[in-house]
C-alpha cells in the first residue's frame, strides 16, 4: 500500500531523518490564519499519490502573504485527474543540493538494493536515461541491520557525511516498515543540515497487519470484497469480465482477449477446487464490475468440478450474458445445466474469446 508523503514523512522523522516543519490541512477552512502567522516562504503540496506531482502542478511556491490563496487554488485543483484533497504547507527549505536515495528490493539477487544519485530532482527519470552512471547502486545482505559503511561511502560519493547517515536512517525505515520502497528525492542540503523535502512510502501488501493497517486504501471495495473470499482479483477497465480457475489459465485468457481486440474488465482466478457458492460469488463480483457487458468463464475442472460451476453461474443469475467454457470433471453434466438456462456455451477458450469480443463490439 502507498502512503502519501506526509505520512512516510512521519515514519522518517520517527528515525530520526530531518523534515521541514508544516501542517497538514483537509479543508481550506483550516488554514484561514493571519499571513503574520505562516513562515516567510512557504511550499504547497498536494497529497496525492501521483507521480511526477511537481511537474504537474502539485507542488506550489508561496511567500507568507499568499498562502491562503495559493492553498486555495491547490484545493479546487486536480493532479492528473486525481481531486485534492488534503494539502501539505511546509516551511520552504533553503535548497543547496538536492540529492536522490531509493531503496526497494533487488529480486535477482533477493538482497536490498539502494539507489542514488548525486543529482537528484524532478528530473531524476531523464538523467538516469541521459547518463547511464547518473545513478549508483549497491545491495548487501538483508540479515544485517545497518548498511555498511564501505557501502555508504561508495554510494554517496562526494555527497556530505550526514547524507550518509541519512541513507542509513531511510533502511531503519525501510526494513522496520516492511517496505516494497522507501525513496527521498530530493534528499537535501541545506545551510541548517541535510532534510527529506519528499518522501515514498509503499509497504508490501503481505505485512499490513503486522503494520497495524486495517484497511488497504489502494483497493477497491470489490478487490476488498474478493480478498475476503480469497479470489485473486485485479479490477481493470475493459468491457470484458474474466473469470478462471489458476493464475496461468486467467492470464492466457486476458491475454487472448488482448490478442482478439478486445479489454479486460479484470482478472480474477477462484482456485482450485471452487464450490458452486464460490463461482456464484465470482461471477456476481465480477458483473458488478461497472464497465463489465460480458463475462467469459473458462473454467478447467481437475479438483473443481464443472457441474458445481455451473450451479455457481446459474445461482448467481448475472445482469449481462455470461459465456463459457469448461471442460474436464463432470462437463458433460455442467454442460447439460447451463443448457437448459439457456446459457451460451463454445468449446474453446478461442472460441469463447473471439466471441465476448464481438458481443461487446
Ligand atoms: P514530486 O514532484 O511529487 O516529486 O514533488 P517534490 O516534493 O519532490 O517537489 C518537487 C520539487 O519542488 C523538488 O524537486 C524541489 O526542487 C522543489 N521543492 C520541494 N520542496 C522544496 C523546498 O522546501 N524548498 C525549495 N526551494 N524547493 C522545494
Ligand atoms: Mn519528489
Amino acid at each position: 500500500m502507498k502512503l502519501l508523503e506526509y505520512e512516510a514523512k512521519q515514519f522518517f522523522a520517527q528515525e530520526g531523518i530531518r523534515i521541514p516543519k508544516g501542517i497538514l490541512a483537509s479543508k481550506y477552512e483550516e488554514i484561514c490564519t493571519p499571513s503574520s502567522t505562516w513562515p516567510e516562504n512557504v511550499v504547497i503540496k498536494a497529497q496525492v499519490d501521483v507521480g511526477g506531482r511537481g511537474k504537474a502542478g502539485g507542488v506550489l511556491m508561496a511567500d507568507h502573504t499568499a498562502v491562503i490563496e495559493t492553498a486555495r487554488k491547490l484545493f479546487n485543483s486536480t493532479i492528473k485527474g486525481v481531486p485534492v484533497q488534503r494539502i501539505l504547507i511546509e516551511e520552504r527549505l533553503a535548497i543547496q543540493h538536492e540529492y536522490y536515495v531509493s531503496i526497494t528490493i533487488d529480486r535477482t539477487k533477493k538482497q536490498p538494493v539502494i539507489l542514488f544519485a548525486e543529482a537528484g530532482g524532478m528530473d531524476i527519470e531523464e538523467t538516469a536515461h541521459a547518463k547511464k552512471d547518473a545513478i549508483r547502486s549497491v545491495s548487501f545482505s538483508p540479515l544485517l541491520s545497518d548498511v555498511p559503511g564501505f557501502l555508504l561511502r561508495e554510494l554517496c560519493g562526494n555527497a556530505p557525511a550526514e547524507i550518509q547517515k541519512t541513507v542509513n536512517q531511510l533502511y531503519h525505515v525501510f526494513c522496520k516498515k516492511d517496505a516494497l520502497l522507501a525513496e527521498i528525492n530530493p534528499l537535501v542540503t541545506t545551510p541548517d543540515g541535510v532534510y527529506a523535502a519528499d518522501a515514498k512510502l509503499i509497504i508490501d501488501d503481505n505485512c499490513l497487519d503486522r503494520q497495524g493497517i486495517a484497511v488497504n486504501r489502494d483497493l477497491t471495495d470489490r478487490e476488498r470484497e474478493a480478498e475476503k473470499h480469497g479470489f485473486s482479483f485485479v479490477e481493470m477497465d475493459g468491457s470484458i469480465g474474466v473469470i478462471g480457475n489458476g493464475a496461468g489459465l486467467t492470464m492466457a485468457t486476458l491475454d487472448l482477449i488482448e490478442y482478439y481486440g478486445g479489454r479486460a474488465a479484470d482478472f480474477l482466478d477462484v482456485g482450485g477446487g471452487a464450490d458452486s457458492e464460490r463461482v456464484m460469488h465470482a461471477v456476481r463480483l465480477v458483473a458488478g464490475v461497472p464497465s463489465v457487458k460480458v463475462i467469459v468463464v473458462n473454467l478447467l475442472g481437475g479438483i473443481t468440478r464443472c457441474d458445481e460451476v455451473a450451479r455457481g453461474i446459474i445461482a448467481a443469475g448475472a445482469p449481462v450474458p455470461v459465456i463459457v467454457r469448461i471442460a474436464g470433471t463432470n462437463a458433460e453434466e455442467g454442460r447439460r445445466l447451463l443448457s437448459e438456462k439457456g446459457y451460451e456455451m463454445l468449446d474453446t477458450m478461442d472460441h469463447v474469446v473471439k466471441k465476448a469480443v464481438e458481443v461487446t463490439g
